[in-house]
């Protein structure tokens, strides 16, 4: 990384991203409200060469010697990245965003009745999967086009920004028209391609956390979406797989305290598929407020009992909103208020 000196002007950026040009490294310019810095993505010995520090407007050359580069913090100098969705912010430490709505959209009245709900009990945006990832694939893979067309109009009538899963590539110009936040699936944390798709399309991406992958893992996998100049990724803990099997997935949260010294991407925790059991959803989710967790994704669902998916972990409506004071009570202890516009 190269941070140019309070006083360098654009020309002096221009000749660095020049000279480094000639070297085929992948280059990113980020300017600060302070100083610029320059990314420099590649051959570190390419441009050792290079002799930047002599060059007009440099200040100096930070080797980053993680071996994720663009979600690094020590490449973003100054601040974290802080996402405005509609009016919702996440990340920066002040506020804490309540995603939720189904596992996945089943019908319009279901929708619709669950998006109310969660509007009026204080969410910040609206889940639902239209694309699902099944692991047997005779299960409901659901509603796909008509789901984002029912989110659409949950969209429109509660003003909710809509997340929802893109699961394969052929589908993004759908999800693109239709979702706010771009989910990429654990299963797909390591779908390379599909990542620079996503990275692509240019929506804010909320990348979950592959199901056996390592932190660093997935700090990479959030570079390749990073790369595609997409600035607007969303990280999610959602449990891994260890020798426990008493719970659904062992939910990390020692993840978040530690994603938080390393990036500066805004870090969520989906309580509801770590679990897998509706009754420890509250706990954890209050946990995730308190590691200092910038929201959570949770799944809710009228009756639960007849969900075509993941029906044991869905809150029902009728708890939700005491689900949300509880959890935003404990967000506020931890000095964050609601992301709601
Ligand atoms: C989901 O959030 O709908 C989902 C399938 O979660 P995950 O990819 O974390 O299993
Ligand atoms: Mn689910």
């Amino acid at each position: 990384m190269i941070v140019m000196t309070p006083g360098a002007g654009e020309a002096e950026v221009e000749a660095v991203r020049e000279r480094l040009a000639t070297t085929g490294v992948h280059v990113v310019v980020m300017p600060g409200e302070l100083t610029t810095a320059i990314g420099a993505i590649g051959d570190p010995e390419g441009v050792a060469e290079l002799g930047l520090e002599g060059m007009g407007g440099v200040d100096r050359v930070v080797p980053i010697s993680r071996p994720y580069k663009l979600a690094s913090s020590e490449l973003n100098h100054e601040h974290p990245t802080v996402l405005d969705i509609d009016g919702r912010i996440v990340g920066g430490g002040e506020t804490f965003c309540l995603i939720a709505g189904p596992c996945t959209v089943e019908s319009r009245e279901q929708t619709l009745g669950v998006a109310r709900a969660v509007k009026a009990a204080g969410a910040s945006m609206l889940r639902g999967g239209a694309f699902k990832p099944r692991t047997s694939p005779f299960a409901f893979k659901g509603l796909g086009p008509e789901a984002l067309e029912i989110l659409a109009e949950a969209r429109a009538e509660t003003g909710l920004p809509v997340v929802t899963e893109l699961l394969d590539s052929q589908h993004a110009e759908a999800v693109h028209a239709h979702a706010d936040v771009v989910q990429i699936g654990a299963r797909n944390m390591q779908n390379y391609a599909l990542l620079e798709v996503a990275g692509k399309l240019g929506k804010p991406v909320l990348l979950k956390r592959g199901l056996s992958s390592s932190l660093d893992e997935l700090l990479q996998a959030a570079d390749y979406i990073l790369k595609e100049g997409n600035e607007a990724v969303i990280l999610c803990e959602r449990g891994i797989r260890t020798f426990e099997t008493a719970t659904r997935f062992t939910l990390d949260l020692g993840a978040v305290p530690w994603l938080k010294l390393h990036t500066h991407l805004p870090v969520i925790v989906d309580p509801s598929h770590a679990a897998g059991d509706r009754r420890l959803v509250e706990a954890l989710a209050r946990g995730a407020a308190a590691v200092g967790a910038d929201g959570i994704i949770v799944e809710v669902h009228d009756e639960p009992e007849q969900a075509m998916c993941d029906g044991p972990q869905q809150l029902r409506t009728r708890d939700f909103p005491r689900f949300a004071a509880e959890v935003l009570a404990h967000a506020a202890l931890a000095g964050r208020r609601p992301s709601t516009a």
